[in-house]
């Protein structure tokens, strides 16, 4: 075992203890070698049936199998999807659901997002606990609760417990597509922006901020995310590292019932992007991907609102109130974009439960000006400039702009005002708008080509070419 294996262990081992489902995670070289012990560990006296599809039983699912049936007493042969371009949709779960009614045994996911979710919604429907051998290092969801289900052709999350067990084999995600790991890579990053806006949340009253969250999350996160470089060639440490640091997300959403350690505005427009049903060449585009973008759009928000004085604002109520869209008229702004009904019901919901009055919004904005001068250093700390961020993307061929996931500049501007109806979280969107800068921040942001322009977009290809690594 090597020295930043042994520091992932003992990292995890802390980390479990904060946790409520998983109580057992490996991450190393040749760890699908004891998946028959983690089997026994989490379910003594169970039987074991491992569920994959045709990829990833090649990819893992495979010598999974032996190890099980070599080690243990009672082993079913696989359940493998043979299904081609498989997402985690509502008719997978209701087979695996059927499939698992009719059979006494313990589910071993074994695969990356789709297999992970789909399994543990079915695993639940059956009254029983799992365990997943992960295939890719390309979502923070492994070890969070619930699962992100499409059905009625909508992307939603099902509440369901996480994995009891959780096992990682850096030779199986070294040999995963380089993509699905860049995917993990831009949703660990992501997580920079996340924290900013959990840092507005909380500071405003909004949403405390749950130390124990915070510190699984933001704690080490600067180093696992050092070296794109390294995950984009399949470095056993940097995918350490970067699975490591997705399975902490995910442990930080399960001890806290709730997102919001992982996830922020940048996931906002990747949601909305997803009600939208967006497709890019015919597929849609990874979580992973569409949060960059977001992250990137999220970052340039805040190098424009940040240098703002907005301590010295003298907010007047009349000034507000004449301003101030009310709910009525923010509901038909959605309803005439959204012609389908149950699109445009979903986020007026939203908008419902997070509308606050005139009233109400100049208290917050009196409070956002006392506290901004101890409110922006923090939030300075926090973030990472835009071009850092560009920059590491590129590094770990992700997304550098908005048209790498087909996503034109014209309806990124527009994702700016739709991005906050999405969800009820509190993020920097709302304080561009409830604090009247959004338009010029945005028309900042889309003009001159600072942040889109061709002139940055081999900056990249130099950095790397000089090994620099942030
Ligand atoms: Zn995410």
């Amino acid at each position: 075992m090597q020295r930043f294996e042994i520091d992932t262990r003992d990292r995890l081992q802390i980390a479990l203890k904060k946790a409520d489902t998983t109580q057992h995670i490996q991450v190393g070289h040749n760890a699908i070698q004891g998946v028959a012990d983690m089997f026994k560990q989490c379910f003594p006296g169970k039987r074991a049936v491992v569920i994959a599809d045709v990829n990833t039983f090649k990819a893992a699912g495979k010598q999974v199998q032996e190890v099980l049936e070599a080690q243990l007493d009672m082993v079913l042969p696989p359940h493998v999807f043979d299904v081609e371009d498989m997402h985690a949709e509502m008719q997978h779960v209701d087979a695996l659901t059927e499939f698992l009614r009719s059979v006494d045994a313990i589910p071993v996911a074994v695969g990356s997002g789709t297999i992970n979710d789909l399994t543990k919604l079915s695993a639940y429907r059956n009254h029983r606990q799992y365990m997943v051998v992960v295939t890719a290092a390309s979502v923070d969801g492994y070890t969070a609760f619930g699962a992100s289900i499409t059905a009625g052709g909508f992307k939603q999350t099902f509440q369901c417990p996480a994995p009891r067990g959780v096992l990682a084999d850096l030779d199986v995600l070294s040999q995963a597509p380089v993509e699905m790991n860049a995917w993990g890579y831009a949703d660990l990053i992501a997580k920079i922006p996340a924290g900013a806006d959990w840092i507005i949340a909380d500071a405003l009253g909004i949403e405390a901020i749950d130390s124990v969250a915070w510190e699984l999350v933001q704690g080490p996160l600067r180093d696992m995310i050092r070296d794109p470089v390294g995950v984009r060639s399949g470095d056993g440490k940097a995918l350490c590292l970067l699975i490591e640091g997705l399975i902490m997300s995910g442990l930080a959403m399960q001890s806290l019932g709730s997102s919001r350690p992982a996830s922020g505005a940048e996931h906002q427009f990747s949601h909305l992007w997803d009600i939208e049903h967006h497709t890019h060449h015919g597929i849609a585009p990874s979580h992973g991907f569409k949060v960059a973008i977001g992250s990137l759009s999220s970052l340039a928000l805040y190098e424009k609102v940040l240098p703002m004085d907005l301590q010295n604002r003298n907010w007047s109520l009349g000034e507000i109130q004449s301003r101030w869209v009310s709910f009525d008229q923010t509901e038909k702004r959605i309803r005439s974009r959204y012609s389908d009904e149950t699109v445009a019901q979903q986020i007026v919901d939203q908008v419902r439960a997070k509308y606050i009055t005139a009233e109400v919004l100049f208290k917050r904005l009196q409070q956002l000006s006392a506290l901004w001068p101890e409110l922006k250093p923090r939030l300075e700390a926090q973030v990472i400039p835009f071009i850092e961020l560009k920059t590491k993307l590129g590094l770990v061929n992700g997304p550098e702009k908005p048209e790498d996931i087909g996503i034109e500049l014209t309806r990124l501007k527009d994702s700016f005002e739709f991005a906050r109806y999405i969800r009820t979280r509190y993020t920097l969107l709302d304080v561009a708008h409830e604090t009247d800068v959004m338009e010029t921040c945005v028309s900042q942001i889309f003009s001159g080509g600072a942040y889109w322009s061709s002139k940055n977009q081999d900056s990249h290809k130099v950095l790397e070419s000089e090994d620099v690594i942030f």
